[in-house]
């Protein structure tokens, strides 16, 4: 398997890993877009919604634990993702970014 997130979901590629549970990983941006930004994956290879389970609801607690070990649960944070060549997903398994540390700008561009 080719894809970088499985790589770093069996830690054959290194990464800065914030969180780990059974089914999800959260690991630091390697290009940061601001102070915080944190990647959340499932484990599984996901490309898509298309492909959901009952993953997202691992991945929005992940996401929360997340915030409070960055220390941005209070002053607030964003999490996106994008979908498919027009939102840029550049990384084809699926994954949340948690952003947050400055005052983000609304709308994304
Ligand atoms: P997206 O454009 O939504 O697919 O985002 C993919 C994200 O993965 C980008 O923000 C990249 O900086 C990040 N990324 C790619 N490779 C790695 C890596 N090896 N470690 C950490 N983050 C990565
Ligand atoms: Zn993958």
């Amino acid at each position: 398997m080719s894809c970088i997130f499985c790589k770093i979901a069996g830690k054959e590629v290194k990464s800065s890993i914030v969180l780990e549970s059974g089914t999800v990983m959260a690991f630091d941006d390697i290009s940061p877009q601001a102070p915080v930004h944190v990647v959340i994956i499932p484990k599984e290879h996901i490309t898509s919604v298309a492909g959901l389970n009952g993953i997202v609801q691992e991945m929005f607690k992940a996401a929360i634990k997340v915030a409070k070990a960055k220390g941005v649960d209070s002053s607030g944070y964003r999490m996106v993702m994008n979908s498919g060549s027009d939102a840029g997903q550049a990384v084809e398994h699926m994954h949340f970014h948690l952003i947050g540390g400055r005052k983000l700008v609304w709308p994304p561009g």
